[in-house]
């Protein structure tokens, strides 16, 4: 599939999935040459068309596009710039994530599909202004190798080396806040899976199913 064809069909999904809502959110995806492609700021996603989508350079300079970026294009640009391993980001305003954002200073994984495809204890960051390089630079710092972070008082932004792979780590991060938030409502403190056994499960997914669900 053609990347800004995916760019779309991520809007649909995420529109779908009911973890946006309005035109909040947006979603990029790095090309081989290292561009990148995002989706325009305030466009609501049911009107985005493909010639809508901003194409920019690894420093967010834009190339081609008659709408603005996205106006949390450095933070993808940084996030690109970390991490070789991650060609897509979904940055979202999920419900649970945003409410764990102003909670939690983590989120820790309760169960093992979450562990496969996050493959850490889910991090929040610190308050800083959307659309900010302190923000940007505080979501590069925080979510470190994991594929998830939650931004305090915002949402979140999930990575993969895919768009697929990013779209599920979004939907399990938000799972992780949801089963958190219910959890912690039933008076006991939910026990959460180990960093080491998270580090094994992730591996067996990675090594495993991932590797045969891309030979299918
Ligand atoms: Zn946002």
């Amino acid at each position: 599939m053609k990347e800004s064809i995916m760019i779309l069909d991520a809007c649909q999904q995420i529109t779908d999935l009911k973890l946006v809502s309005s035109t909040w959110g947006n979603v990029s995806i790095r090309l081989e040459n290292g561009n990148i492609i995002i989706t325009p700021s305030g466009i609501p996603y049911d009107e985005i068309r493909e010639e809508d989508i901003v194409l920019c350079d690894k420093d967010g300079n834009v190339i081609e596009g008659t709408l603005l970026p996205s106006s949390e294009l450095k933070m993808h640009v940084a996030l690109y710039a970390k991490r070789s391993d991650v060609n897509a980001i979904v940055h979202t305003h999920s419900l649970y994530a945003s409410i764990a954002s102003s909670i939690f200073d983590e989120v820790p994984i309760l169960v093992e599909d979450v562990a496969m495809v996050i493959g850490s204890t889910i991090k929040v960051t610190k308050y800083k202004l959307p659309g900010t390089a302190e923000l940007a630079n505080e979501v590069v710092n925080i979510i470190e190798d994991g594929n998830a972070v939650i931004i305090s008082n915002h949402g979140q932004v999930a990575v993969g080396s895919t768009m697929d792979d990013a779209l599920l780590s979004a939907q399990m991060c938000e799972k992780a806040a949801q089963m958190y938030v219910m959890a912690i409502q039933s008076g006991r403190s939910p026990r959460a899976l180990s960093d080491r056994d998270i580090n094994v499960l992730y591996e067996k997914y990675v090594n495993s199913y991932k590797k045969l669900k891309e030979k299918k």
